[in-house]
């Protein structure tokens, strides 16, 4: 039961061979046994699981289940959920029970999913190991002494290990990719605007964009038939005509053009990594697709222009926690002032804080210009450079990540080196394009992540092309070896 598709959940369901307690059930065991070893999840609540998972055996009941319903699903603790501790991995919200939950959640609630838990991330969602989280390290299941990517480690590690069938996650520069890639799932980050912000906590919000994180393309389409659509409460939120992501995943790719960026395989990339990469690339010829070069010749400037805009951005959204509406407050101060600059100094953590200062100083007077319009300037010119490239092909392929899961420890001090696990990852955030990691091999027993980046809303055609490569391999099926 444990290692099938959503789709293979769902008729189990519906043909009553499981009932959505039991299912539920199944997991929580697991979740109460395993998790202690990964970390995966930041809280776990029985009674609300199981009360979702009896409304959903009675929607099945009643013949009013959808292609979802009594599914358990793990949340990344970045989604407020009413009545659930929402943490966003940081001290300052280790008190916060939602009042209210995000649209991500409501629909998910509306569609009978059972939320499992919530699953551990870097504080705020800034990093990209977890190793920033209040809650301490999530270990990677194919090998515990290594990261699983971040920032949504724990929703990749609890599928991984088989403590979900699937989970949410966000990406601001790369936060569902390489995480998914790191511990072998397939993560879609979709074009900015198709999944609802509202009761996303925010870090950077011209950059945050929620998706799924699930074992296969098909997963991921289903899931994301739930998350996406129009909100008017998140004003960034796209008013298009709803659409079944799943209805293209069997198109032949016989034609397809696939655009390969040399900014992406030349250095900078494990060559091991690469192996992988090319190899599956190889795949796709076979399957019929061409592959051309192409260039984003301002690739290399994507990282130091994410690195002004995220934490400008994410100063300003971070100045909300003050400890005085919600959240943590310093236990001793001596006036108001002292309050909030006790509270702030005590509820964030060190990357937090690092980047509220850079943000603070690009937006500051006598600098704007200097950094903050300037990278600005660069964003534009990184979305033009895939306007070029997307006029000659239809997709592009290159790595998720420059390397396999790190290990634990071996970037936590050196910022700049954990900020390059992003390179080729970051400049999709910026354009706002949809990208996606599918598992394309292993090296030293470590997944390798295929990334595919396409045009504006080409989630459905990205999920195509990711499902023909699963159909034909099976590195989306493995799992690490002792999770019984
Ligand atoms: N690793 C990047 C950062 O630290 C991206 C994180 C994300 O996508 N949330 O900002």
């Amino acid at each position: 039961m444990i290692t099938r598709s959503l789709s293979a959940l769902a008729r189990a369901l519906a043909a009553r061979e499981i009932s959505s307690v039991e299912l539920t059930r199944l997991y929580l065991e697991r979740i109460a046994r395993l998790n202690p070893k990964f970390n995966a999840y930041i809280s776990v609540d029985e009674e609300k699981s199981l009360a979702q998972a009896r409304a959903a055996d009675d929607m099945l009941a009643a013949g009013q289940a959808g292609p979802l319903t009594g599914i358990p699903l793990a949340q990344k603790d970045i989604f407020c959920a009413r009545g659930w501790l929402t943490t966003c991995g940081s001290k300052m919200l280790s008190n916060f029970v939602s009042p209210y939950d995000a649209t991500v959640i409501e629909r998910f609630n509306a569609a009978g999913t059972v939320i499992l838990g919530k699953t551990n991330m870097d504080e705020f969602a800034m990093g990209s190991s977890n190793e920033t989280s209040h809650f301490g390290a999530v270990r990677n299941p194919w090998n515990t002494e290594c990261v699983p990517g971040g920032s949504s480690g724990g929703s990749a590690a609890a599928v991984a290990a088989l403590l979900a069938p699937a989970a949410t996650g966000t990406d601001t520069g790369g936060s569902i990719r390489q995480p998914a890639a790191m511990c072998g799932l397939t993560g879609l980050k979709p074009t900015y605007g198709v999944v609802s912000r509202y009761g996303m906590i925010a870090f950077a919000s011209s950059l945050d964009q929620g998706g799924p994180m699930a074992r296969s393309a098909e997963d991921c389409a289903l899931l994301l038939n739930t998350m996406a659509g129009f909100d008017e409460r998140d004003s960034t939120s796209l008013d298009r005509p709803k659409e079944d992501y799943t209805r293209d995943v069997e198109k032949p790719l016989a034609g397809l053009k696939i655009g390969l960026p040399k900014e992406f395989f030349g250095e900078g990339c494990d060559p091991d990594v690469m192996k992988r990469i090319e190899e599956a690339i190889a795949e796709y010829r076979k399957l019929g697709a061409e592959t051309i070069e192409v260039s984003l010749p301002n690739m290399k400037l994507a990282v130091p222009a994410y690195y002004v805009i995220a934490p400008a951005e994410a100063s300003s959204n971070l100045s909300r926690f003050d400890g005085v509406r919600y959240g943590y407050r310093a236990p001793e101060y001596a006036d108001l002032n002292d309050m909030y600059s006790k509270t702030r100094a005590q509820g964030f953590g060190e990357e937090v804080k690092r980047r509220i200062l850079i943000g603070t100083y690009v937006l500051s007077h006598g600098y704007y210009d200097a950094y903050y319009l300037q990278a600005q300037r660069i964003r534009r010119l990184i979305a033009n450079d895939f306007v070029e490239a997307f006029k000659q092909c239809d997709v592009i392929m290159g790595p998720t990540s420059p390397t396999t899961a790190f290990r634990i420890g071996e970037k936590a001090s050196d910022p700049v080196q954990m900020y390059l696990s992003d390179i080729y990852t970051i400049a999709v955030n910026l354009a706002g394009l949809p990208g996606m990691a599918v598992p394309a091999g292993f090296v030293g027993g470590l997944p390798v992540g295929l990334q595919l980046i396409g045009n504006y809303f080409s989630e459905a055609r990205l999920l195509n092309v990711a499902h023909r490569y699963q159909q034909v391999t099976d590195w989306h099926l493995q799992h690490p070896a002792g999770l019984d």
